[in-house]
């Protein structure tokens, strides 16, 4: 089974456009798409194929329940846009309003959603505190105590195999070039601007280049002399299927997470077992991230593995002449961690016992791209006519919409639709 939904890129290579982007994920699909439709001239580079990093292997979670109240903007606009994206693009991607329930294990976390819900009482959600006695009654035969948790109706889901490669091809009705299997080695510079973007098929004109490139980020503005703060955790996630009739919403605990499939199946995962694959970035970065390590360890495990040594070898700087990483690593598809599959399955079956007899028919990984505040950069960089819209944490899928939408505003220099501060590059 693929994880995402393979499309074909453009075979001719623009001499110039208005913007070249680079990366096709979630993120800069939507800015694609977001400029197309205002009638400015893009091109999205991509390395490999469309939504096949990130974008393809998250849970499909889309929420505004929990969110820093600083993205809750973003959350609330992607909100609006979700359920008209199908005929924006006329393609399926899966979007239903089903409902998010967290689950809350003990006092500390329960604590933790009274917190949230006063913070962002201002924002009008729909989100509801709920009791044990509610918790259980939603989900029946629970052979777990849980201590109440937080429900939001109009939170819900997508279909992350689907989503971004319909939104790319959106963006190409609308006249933008897609251009997959095409790197992008560096940036041209004319009088300390932007001038044209190098890809592995030449060079491209272009007055603005947007920086979309997930978990690569870091890698690619180093070279350039922008030092971006992002780490990566790698998360597992499984496919299940099986028969019972469970729930449709979404529901998360401390150890265990599911969603529903478009394709009938469920997206599990085990909550708290991100892996922290300690590199030269750790090392680098350590001072940085130390608070947001502190706050959330429980969720992290720190382990030596491949990346522990080629973060030490992997080249930080190359001319743009040459064949770079870009090009070797087209697709990051890391294999899923351990038993972290079975584990997921053993969890959620204590938590949601409508899912006994389930089998796993699949799992894979995912590196998410982290900042030190968990908060998106969507901002211009300090080389005149370059942008940045990365880090988004783990939770880019759900707000990609209205990220690329900010980014295309900041780009074309059009009234942000809300304050871009909280997400403004920062090198300090
Ligand atoms: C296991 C897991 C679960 C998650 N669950 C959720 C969830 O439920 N809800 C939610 O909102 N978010 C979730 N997320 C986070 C979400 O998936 C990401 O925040 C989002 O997909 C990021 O999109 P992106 O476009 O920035 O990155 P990506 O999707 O990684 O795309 C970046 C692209 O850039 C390309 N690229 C890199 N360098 C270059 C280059 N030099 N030239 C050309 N192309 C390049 C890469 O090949 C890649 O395709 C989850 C993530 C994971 C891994």
């Amino acid at each position: 089974m693929s994880l995402y939904r393979k499309i074909d890129g453009d075979t001719d290579l623009p001499d110039e456009v208005d913007v070249v982007i680079i990366g096709g994920g979630i993120i800069g699909a939507s800015t694609a798409l977001e400029l197309a439709e205002r009638g400015h001239r893009v091109a999205l580079c991509e390395k490999g194929e469309i939504g096949a990093e990130q974008s393809c292997r998250n849970w499909g979670w889309v929420r505004r329940q929990g969110r820093d109240p600083a993205e809750i903007p973003l959350a609330i606009e992607a909100k609006r846009l979700w359920p008209e994206l199908r005929q924006r693009v006329g393609a399926e991607t899966g979007y239903v309003e089903s409902g998010i329930l967290y689950a809350a294990a003990n006092a500390r976390e329960m604590a933790n959603h009274e917190a949230w819900f006063a913070k962002t009482r201002a924002f009008g959600l729909e989100s509801k505190l709920l009791s044990a006695v509610e918790l259980a009654n939603m989900l029946p035969g629970t052979g777990r105590h849980f201590r109440g948790g937080l429900y939001t109706a109009q939170d819900g889901r997508s279909e992350p195999s689907l989503a971004t490669a319909a939104i790319a091809e959106g963006a190409r009705a609308k006249g933008a070039v897609l251009l997959t299997n095409c790197a992008v080695r560096g940036i041209d510079t004319q009088a300390g601007k932007v001038s044209g973007v190098v890809s592995e098929r030449g060079l491209i004109k272009c007055g603005a280049a947007l920086v979309a490139a997930g978990a690569w980020t870091r890698l690619f503005t180093g070279n350039l002399g922008i030092h971006f703060k992002q780490l990566l955790v790698r998360a597992t996630v499984a496919r299940i299927e099986h028969n019972q009739r469970v729930p449709q919403f979404a529901v998360g605990g401390t150890d265990f997470a599911c969603r529903r499939r478009l394709d009938g199946g469920y997206s599990i995962a085990v909550r708290n077992a991100n892996i922290v694959e300690l590199g030269l970035d750790n090392l680098l970065l350590a001072r940085d991230f130390l608070p947001a390590f502190r706050a959330g360890w429980r969720e992290l495990q720190l382990r030596l593995g491949p990346n522990t040594l080629n973060s030490f070898i992997t080249a930080r700087h190359w001319p743009s002449t040459e064949p770079t990483i870009f090009e070797r690593i087209r697709i990051n598809s890391t294999a899923p961690y351990g038993d972290l599959p079975q584990k997921a399955l053993q969890n959620l079956v204590k938590a949601v016992p409508g899912f006994v007899g389930a089998r796993i028919t699949d799992a894979w990984s995912g590196m998410i791209d982290t900042t030190p505040n968990a908060l998106p950069v969507i901002s211009a960089l300090p080389l005149p006519g370059l942008f940045m819209a990365s880090g988004f944490s783990g939770h880019g899928f759900g707000i990609g919409l209205a990220a690329g939408r900010l980014a295309a505003e900041l780009m074309t220099g059009k009234a942000p639709f809300t304050d871009p501060a909280p997400f403004r590059f920062n090198a300090g």
